[in-house]
Formats: structure tokens, sequence, C-alpha cells
């Protein structure tokens, strides 16, 4: 054990897609803090920020049907849609920044245009999904999006889901050109190229295994070589807890107050990925269908256009499941050793209440591939299952804590906890996710730097010029933002949907 000490401004647990994003808003606004980022694994964004661990969806509530819900009244409640998208914009805008400055090359490498679609089954779903849209489709933010139950309309739309398909229920659908595609393991791995360049120091197969307070404020951490065992330890005046799963142990491990009390629930996933061209150049969009009854909102089916590695692919699913690691490469007793004194009634108060979703979650896991192929033939009637391969995504840790709602509850958004002092944060949650991070981190800046946003609020506004301002209230401006981060990140397509003809250009310029 060595008894070195490594001093710096600011620590980032993690090689995912937050501290990539925090790290990369830091060097901009204080270039000269030294920032040291420690992470378990080999490489950046191997674990949920990886592309083929996540959907890839760029989340602007364009096509996923729990972001609006229908109230006790009949209306449909479209507050958290407009968040959702509000927040994608902020990302958008950074990206297109980070491109303009030369700091990210080729947006193409980790962002593609693809058709985002609502597609529902049902007359009770079909007149829901036409409310939602005489909800959204007047509002600026949704501007452009269709709607239509005619079956030929949706044969242009989704050849095929069209195909092979028996006409027993009325069906409808919604589609919006603007929908994106992003591969955040790729735009990870290109941020953290970028700090490294910036002489950050990144230090791979480093497990954080405790995090103390120091006598003068500051935050001690105790970091293992999970090769060779050799333990270091690293201080920093600020800490961001950017462990994806394993953020909720290292924030116990810090002691914080704020921390106390909240537990996290684990859910895993599965897609079916189809890469056979003849298969894949027959769609081109996201489809998001309703989620079963009693599965939870994380495991709403879609069938999506994906592109990794300038290949294109099929994803469908995620079938959500239980498992109790925390990370995809984490341990079997992660549940269990997350639960404390302090977070015991909260987590039993849970267990009780979620026994019919952990039912569920298990039975999810134990499903037979022809189980999932039927799922799959609800949106591609003929599948073939020789055409399907499975594939483990990555692990989404649910935070449970008390709130006004009862004790132990279920939450499935993320959440800043930060310390009051401001020194140390993190972020515990997964949804909307990655698509969310620019606007979740300039959450963390404003809460753990007071003292700095005033000075740095005119380059923040240079990064992202709606900050602090309210899109929906300024029509102008998102106009204004759409069109400007549509040419910078290559996003602004006007070529008719033609599927094949479209991909082909598509991977033609990827
Ligand atoms: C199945 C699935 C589908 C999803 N679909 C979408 C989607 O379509 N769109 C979207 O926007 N989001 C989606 N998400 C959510 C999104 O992937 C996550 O919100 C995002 O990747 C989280 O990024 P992160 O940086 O917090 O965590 P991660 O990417 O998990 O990174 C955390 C890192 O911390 C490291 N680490 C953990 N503990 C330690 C420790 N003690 N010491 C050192 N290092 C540690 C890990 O090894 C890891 O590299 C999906 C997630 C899943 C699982």
């Amino acid at each position: 054990m060595s008894n070195r000490q490594t001093k710096t401004d600011v620590i980032l647990i993690g090689a995912g897609i937050m501290s990539a994003t925090l790290g990369s808003l830091l060097k901009e606004l204080v270039p000269d803090w030294e920032i040291t980022v420690l992470e378990r694994r080999g490489n950046a964004g191997e674990e949920s920020s990886n592309e083929w661990n996540n959907a890839g969806t760029g989340h602007s509530s364009l096509c996923e049907l729990n972001y609006t819900v229908e109230k006790p009244d009949g209306s449909i409640d479209i507050s958290k849609a407009i968040k959702v998208n509000e927040e994608y914009q902020v990302s958008k805008q950074f990206w297109s920044y980070l491109v303009n400055s030369n700091l990210i090359r080729n947006p193409r490498d980790f962002i593609v245009p693809v058709p985002h679609m609502s597609f529902v089954q049902g007359e009770q779903d079909v007149t829901f999904l036409k409310k939602r849209f005489a909800s959204l489709s007047n509002n600026p933010l949704f501007q452009g999006m269709e709607f239509s139950d005619d079956p030929g309309k949706l044969k242009q739309w989704i050849p095929l889901m069209m195909k092979d398909r028996t006409f027993d229920k009325p069906i409808a659908a919604t589609r919006i050109e603007s929908g994106t595609d992003v591969n955040f393991g790729a735009l990870t791995r290109i941020l953290f190229d970028h700090l490294k360049s910036k002489n950050v120091n990144i230090k791979f197969k480093q497990n954080v295994d405790d995090i103390k307070r120091a006598s003068d404020g500051s935050w001690e951490l105790k970091v293992r070589n999970v090769d060779s065992g050799t333990v270091e330890h690293h201080a920093a005046k600020f800490v961001f807890i950017g462990g994806g799963g394993g953020s909720l142990h290292l924030l116990q491990k810090s002691g914080i107050p704020e921390g106390k009390g909240i537990g996290g629930f684990p859910v895993s996933g599965l897609f079916m990925v189809c890469q056979k061209p003849d298969v894949v150049a027959q769609h081109r969009a996201k489809v998001y269908g309703q989620a079963a009854i009693g599965a939870p909102p994380m495991s709403v089916p879609h069938l999506d256009t994906r592109f990794i590695d300038k290949k294109e692919s099929l994803f469908f699913g995620p079938f959500a499941g239980f498992s109790p690691k925390f990370l995809k490469f984490g341990s079997m007793f992660d549940l269990v050793t997350s639960i404390k004194m302090h977070n015991l009634v909260t987590m039993m108060a849970a267990g009780v209440k979620n026994i019919p979703l952990t039912t569920y979650l298990i039975k999810q896991v134990m499903l037979s591939k022809d189980k999932r192929m039927e799922a799959l033939r609800e949106f591609v009637p003929n599948a073939n299952s020789d055409d399907w391969d499975l594939v483990v995504a990555g692990q989404r840790v649910q935070i449970i804590k008390d709130t006004a709602a009862g004790k132990g509850t279920l939450q499935f958004g993320t959440e800043v906890i930060s310390a009051a002092d401001g020194s140390i944060a993190a972020l515990l949650g997964a949804s909307p996710g990655a698509s969310t991070a620019v606007s979740v981190m300039l959450e963390i800046i404003k809460k753990c730097f007071p003292q700095h946003i005033k000075a740095w609020e005119p380059k923040i506004k240079e990064m992202i010029p709606s900050f602090g301002v309210s899109l929906l209230n300024n029509p102008e401006l998102i106009q204004e933002i759409h069109t400007s981060t549509s040419q910078t990140l290559g996003l602004a397509d006007k070529k008719p949907a033609n599927p094949k003809n479209q991909k082909k250009r598509m991977l033609k310029e990827a």
C-alpha cells in the first residue's frame, strides 16, 4: 500500500457520459483547474453509456408515450414531455458548441437523424395517441409531428412493421422527422479523448473503494488498482460521483447526511438485435409502443434503427429484468450491501410495495427466446428467430426513497444529491438518462459552484444560448436553436422518407 496522495481541484469518479460532460463543461469554464478521472474499467464508456448497453434514443419526448400521461379528466399532461424536450435542446446546443469549436470533429460519429414514432394498437390506445398528438402538435417544441391511422400511410412510414400484419384491431402512429439516434458510447470516448488532450489525468482500472472528508473540508479517496491491488490516495476540493449504478455505494461511503435514507432498485435489460442487411434496410425509425400492464416505464418496447461503428442494425426491447447487480460488471452482492441502517425501513417498505414489479421482472428474466420473439412480432409480424440475437444491456438502478407518496417509493427519474457546502455531488437514477446529461451537469454546476455562476454565465450562454431561458415561452429561440443545431450536427435532413434510399446515403456519409 502506498501513502502517496495526489491532490487535484476536481475528481470525477467514473468515465461515463455524465463525467465526460461535466469534465468538458468545467474545462471550458475554468481551463486551469486540474481534473482527475478515476474509472474501474479499462476504457471510457463501458457501462450504461456504452452503445450496446442503452437504446441510443435522443430522448426529447417525440415518441415516448410514458412522458405524456392521461389525467383523470381525460386530458393529456404534457409537462414532462416539455421538460425532457427542453433538456435535450440544451444537450444539442452544447454538442453544437463543441463541434463549432473543433473540439468534436465529426458529429456523424455520434449523432444521426432518425425519425421518432409512436405506434399503438387497439381502440383505447389509438384514442390516447390522437389526444396526445392534438396536445403536442401545436406546441412549437414538437413542430412537424404527423398522425395517421391509415394503413397505407403507415406502410410508407414503417414497411417492415406493416408487412404480413393482420388488421384485427385499429392501429395508429405519429411520426416526426427531427428525432435522433445517439451513440452515447462514441460520444463519451470522444469527450474523454478531448479531455485527455487538455491534460486531464484519466486513470483506468482504478476502483474507488472509499471516500472520506478531510479536516480541511476536502475529500480523500482510497483508490485500488483492480489488476495489481495496489492502493493510492487522491484528494480534491470537489468530487463528482458519476459511477452510474455504482454511485449509491459511493454516496453512502461519503457519509453526507443528504445521502441517508436512499436506496436503489436494480433493473437489468436485454435487447434483441438484428444485423441482417435485407431486414435492416426495411426500417428506418425509432418506434415506441405502450408498456405492457404491470411493466415499469423503462421496459416500453421499441424497434430502433441504430448506427453503431458505421454499421446499421435494428434493436428491439429493452426487456427489463431483475438482477441484484448495480453495474453490468458489478457484483451479485450490490443490492444486499446497499442496505444500511439508515435506509433499512425505506428498503423494506419498497420491498413490500414492489412485490408485483419484482415478480414481473423475475418472470421477464426467465422468458425463453420464443416468448421474446412473440413480443417482437407485435412490431415485426414476420420476424424470423434466426435473424435476431439477444444482447445483454446495461443496469439501471432506480432510486428508492420516502416521498409524499409514502415510505419506500420507487422513483423513475434522475436526482442530483449534493452536500450542503457543494463539495461533493452524486447522480442517482437513470432516466431520461444520457440525453439530458448537459442539463443535469449544469444543475450540478449551479448547486456546487454558486459563488462562480455569475462569472461563468457569459461563457455558459456562449455554449448554451438558451441557458436560463424557457424555450417554450420563446418560440423564435426554439426555431433559431433548432435550425442552428440541426445544421451543425448534420441533422438538417429534408430528403423524402424512403428508408432504403435514405439509409444508403446516411451510411455513405457516416
Ligand atoms: C437498457 C438501457 C437503455 C437506455 N436507453 C437510453 C436511451 O435510449 N437514451 C438515453 O438518453 N439514455 C438511455 N439509458 C440511460 C443511460 O444509458 C444512462 O443514463 C447513462 O449512460 C448514465 O451515464 P453515467 O455516466 O452516469 O453512468 P455509466 O455510463 O454507467 O458510467 C459510470 C462509470 O462509473 C464507473 N464506476 C462505478 N463505480 C466505480 C468505482 N467505485 N470506482 C471507479 N469507477 C466506478 C463504471 O465502471 C462506469 O464506467 C439507458 C440505459 C439502459 C441501461
